[in-house]
């Protein structure tokens, strides 16, 4: 059934998806065409279930359809869907971004992490005057043609394009540092000074699965950053209320000029939001000269979601109780590993991680490429059967939700045994 809908979707949507890892190519096969989820779980068109640690990428941090969100969508719906005119709940939602993230004195929202990512850029290049732009190896902003950049053979020559149609001559403006290597990074500041107006970074690397920061990297990155004149951008799209109540930043204690949100904020709707010292940001249109835009920008039934999400992550307790059932996964994957004989190095911060099949330390991007692929794609197939849906790459990010209970830990600690003992057959 699956086949056929994916041949059809073939035929109207290039690779059959609207996002490249949903067609499975990392790990082979056809994809699971879902039909709906609900809490931990989700159920594809024959009604097989599924634990379910993809989690739309991240934003569902109370898994499928909480109560809260739902009660929020309803009452949004009543009102109205869009009005493309200001509106108290925006406000609210604003407001609450900027209490719960101390670096935010100001937030736009948009509509998606990539937007967020290219409109931080805009505005770091008009504050500061400057084009250049650093951002690190494995770290992904989304799709905008700045960030579309791989570093050339030798640290310091000019970034070249990953993608047909980013210009070579933009993507040359794009320097590219390792992530986890703070020298990287002032090797390129001091080949090109006065250049850069902003670091961008992932403050946990979490498209390459999950690799915290070491030690000293984040704070060496605001200060270089503040010793150059440039400004320093956490891109806090996926960690953002995700990892702590206040990003990683709040979890690291370092607070960046400007940062990116998206996924958690919008309660599984799209949005996207950026936001930091209220110097730059009252230089963003209207207010100042730096035009960004949206027609559904700040839409009602979004920002009812975000605010939803919001509310239930304040709840005391909100956070450590997700950190146990984390930690629980995390165990239950450790240990079938172990069982197996498995090599496996399990990264994780809070309710993000990443299973790498690796002897470890993963601590950098050419760690991550030196994971076993084949072995990953055995453990992931074996998993599928066994009704556990992990990210379908080596390289995403599991993630677990307040929803994640006794049964869904029981259904994983069950499917991993098998899926380890098969990821080492040959
Ligand atoms: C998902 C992601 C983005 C892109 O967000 P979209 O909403 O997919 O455009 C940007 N940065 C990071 C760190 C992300 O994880």
């Amino acid at each position: 059934m699956a086949a056929t809908w994916m041949e059809r979707a073939r035929h109207s949507m290039p690779g059959g998806v609207n996002s490249p890892v949903r067609a499975f190519r990392s790990v082979g096969g056809d994809p699971v065409f879902v039909a709906r989820g609900e809490g931990a779980m989700i159920f594809d068109a024959q009604g097989r279930r599924y634990v379910d640690y993809v989690l739309s990428y991240g934003p569902l941090i109370m898994g499928h359809r909480p109560a809260e969100v739902l009660g929020a969508l309803k009452a949004a719906l009543a009102k109205g869907t869009s009005f493309g005119m200001p509106t108290e709940e925006e406000v609210v939602l604003a407001e609450t971004i900027c209490d719960r993230v101390p670096s935010v004195e100001m937030v736009r929202l948009v509509n998606s992490g990539t937007e967020a990512t290219m409109s931080a850029i805009r505005l770091a290049r008009a504050a500061t005057g400057r084009d250049r732009i650093l951002k690190f190896e494995g770290c992904y902003h989304g799709h905008g043609d700045s960030f579309l950049v791989k570093a050339g053979s030798g640290a310091l020559t000019l970034g070249h394009p990953t993608s047909p149609g980013v210009p070579a001559d933009l993507a040359a403006l794009t320097s590219v540092a390792d992530y986890n290597d703070l020298d990287s990074a002032v090797r390129l500041f001091d080949a090109h000074p006065g250049e850069f107006a902003c670091i961008i970074v992932e403050p946990i690397a979490g498209n390459i699965g999950c690799v915290p920061p070491r030690a000293g990297f984040l704070e060496g990155l605001k200060e270089l950053a503040a010793d150059r004149g440039a400004l320093l951008i956490f891109d806090e799209v996926m960690t953002g209320f995700r990892v702590h109540a206040a990003g990683a930043q709040g979890l690291y204690g370092i607070d960046p000029d400007l940062t990116t949100m998206g996924k958690v904020i919008g309660g599984g709707l799209p949005v996207g939001a950026y936001g930091g010292r209220r110097d730059l940001m009252e230089q963003v249109a209207p207010a100042g000269p730096v035009y960004q835009a949206g027609t559904l920008s700040g839409n009602p039934l979004a920002v009812a979601a975000g605010q939803a999400a919001l509310d239930a992550l304040a709840r005391p307790g909100f956070y450590e109780d997700l950190e146990e059932r984390s930690a629980a996964v995390a165990m239950v994957l450790e240990g079938a590993a172990e069982r197996a004989g498995c090599p496996l190095t399990l990264n994780r911060v809070g309710s993000m991680f990443c299973p790498y099949f690796a002897e470890g330390p993963v601590e950098d991007y050419a760690a991550v490429m030196g994971a076993d692929a084949e072995r990953h794609r055995r453990f992931f197939h074996a998993l599928l059967e066994g009704g556990v849906m992990p990210a379908p790459s080596p390289f995403e990010a599991w993630f677990v939700s307040s929803a994640h209970d006794d049964e869904a830990l029981e259904i994983t600690a069950k499917a991993a045994e098998a899926a380890f003992r098969r990821a080492v057959a040959d």
